[in-house]
């Protein structure tokens, strides 16, 4: 259908693509500025955000992504480091290129770097418990006006709603659940 697209510069783009796969779409791979072209919905994965950022400036993704979130013509999702990509600031990174479009302080690697992975239940607003699986995840600090709490871990936001921006610090994409990818087609109105 190629109205949702996966960014799949670097990462687990093929994880999300199989998610929504499972939900009926086949996703369009989105690695050149041009296949952002009638994609409505674009999945951000995990991986490693400086050379997701980096990657996606110097193939004139980001400012396309910008100008067409800025319109309100496109829906986005990030997830882990694709989330820190979303986010306006970076703690510590100041030059890390970033789309800047979700207005929180994301801080990297928040669960401390020792603690590498886990997994732990989260209750979703809305959706109810569900399967977090956090890999050096991020977590969401200084939350704007706009920006809504949809899930937390102990004190620490772990996934937000700002618009039709929707980013978590955990991997649903690595679960067989797929209500959060849902919830984000919703949110694009598709
Ligand atoms: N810690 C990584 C980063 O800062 C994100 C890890 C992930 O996406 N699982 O880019």
């Amino acid at each position: 259908r190629g109205v949702v697209g996966v960014l799949a510069l670097q990462g687990d783009f093929r994880e999300h693509k199989e998610a929504l796969r499972r939900l009926g779409v086949e996703a369009q791979e989105v690695r050149k500025r041009e296949h952002l072209e009638g994609v409505k919905a674009l999945v951000v994965p995990g991986g490693e955000s400086t050379t997701i950022g980096k990657l996606a400036r110097e193939y004139g993704i980001e400012d396309e992504v910008r100008r067409r979130v800025e319109e309100d013509s496109l829906a986005l999702f990030g997830t882990c480091a694709g989330a820190i990509w979303l986010a306006k600031e970076i703690l510590g990174y100041p030059e890390q290129p970033r789309l800047g479009v979700l207005d929180v302080a994301v801080e990297r690697n928040a669960f401390g770097r020792q603690v590498e992975s886990f997994e732990e239940e989260v209750e979703i607003k809305g959706l109810g418990p569900f399967r977090g699986v956090f890999i050096r995840a991020p977590a969401f600090r200084r939350l704007g006006e706009g920006v809504e709490v949809l899930a937390e871990l102990g004190d620490l936001p772990v996934l937000v709603r700002q618009g039709k921006v929707l980013a978590s610090a955990f991997h649903p994409e690595l679960t067989p659940d797929t209500r959060l990818h849902r919830l984000f087609l919703d949110l694009a109105g598709l």
